[in-house]
């Protein structure tokens, strides 16, 4: 996969692209990452990359000239064949006002060849560069950052620990948080492991059994495969009606995760 960032502030990626997973996919040839500077595609002495906003208000708005000469430099297909789907293509605005970055959105671009990330500044960006340059505008969350550069960063990290081989154990990035079997999903036979299928993650313990007088959970240590998937997947369940029970209507849930469920909402006074 090949991830072109735009951005006024290359500088920004020098280091949280070159750790951990992210480093490892480029150094594995899975991915390539270009940051391009938005600075050079501006004509004038300046550099300008932004101007004032047309019937007045507060602060600037990054100007569309260069943002179409960028992209348009990087010989990429025709955005009708992206938004049809027919080149793995996708060019994406990060926006606060974007249809929200899920674990859903990061597994459909780890399939594409290439993505290309527009980092916003300022007040935003003009609206013809989301209307006809980018195919999706994404948001990482219901908060305003200053820029687009931490939430391209987020969407790179979360996109590239996907693509096959970045990750040591492959089976560990389809039973965290937010994952969907599909398969399990429809067929109904959810719930064959303790993974997500939607859920929250378990809890995880490690060494030592007993720190500070507080014990790892007998289930754990009981050595009983069958007790502790149930223990993990029961607490997944805890979780994720306690912290996101948004969550549990998307979530593949078998007979017995459902029985459990109706048991907790019970104990509730
Ligand atoms: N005026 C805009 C609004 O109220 O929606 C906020 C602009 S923000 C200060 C500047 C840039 O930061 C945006 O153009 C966008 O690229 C980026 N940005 C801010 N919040 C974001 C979020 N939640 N997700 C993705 N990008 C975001």
């Amino acid at each position: 996969m090949k991830a072109d960032i735009v951005t006024i502030f290359p500088d920004f990626f020098r280091g949280p692209l070159q750790h951990g997973i992210t480093r490892r996919a480029q150094e594995m040839g899975l991915a390539k990452i270009q940051v391009h500077d938005l600075r050079e595609f501006t004509h004038d002495r300046h550099r300008t990359v932004d101007d004032r906003p047309f019937g007045g208000g507060e602060g600037m708005v990054l100007k569309p000239e260069p943002l179409f000469e960028c992209l348009e430099s990087m010989a990429l297909a025709p955005r009708e064949d992206r938004v049809a789907g027919r080149v793995k293509q996708s060019v994406i605005l990060l926006s606060a006002q974007g249809q929200r970055f899920t674990q859903k959105v990061a597994a459909e671009l780890a399939l594409l060849d290439r993505i290309v990330l527009v980092c916003g500044r300022y007040e935003g960006v003009d609206e013809r560069v989301a209307d006809f340059l980018a195919d999706r505008e994404l948001s990482i969350g219901d908060y305003v950052l200053s820029g687009g550069e931490m939430a391209a960063a987020v969407t790179v990290e979360a996109v590239m620990r996907l693509l096959p081989g970045a990750v040591g154990n492959e089976a560990s990035t389809q039973q965290e948080s937010f994952t969907i079997d599909v398969k399990a999903k429809s067929s109904g036979a959810a719930d064959s492991t303790c993974g997500s299928n939607g859920l929250l993650d378990y809890p995880h313990y490690t060494r030592p059994a007993e720190f500070r007088g507080i014990a790892v959970p007998e289930a754990l240590m009981s050595g009983n495969h069958e007790e502790i998937r149930r223990w993990r997947r029961q607490r997944a369940l805890e979780k994720t009606f306690r912290n996101r029970p948004d969550l549990l209507e998307g979530a593949a849930l078998s007979e017995e995760d459902r029985k459990f469920l109706v048991g907790i909402r019970n104990a509730i006074p």
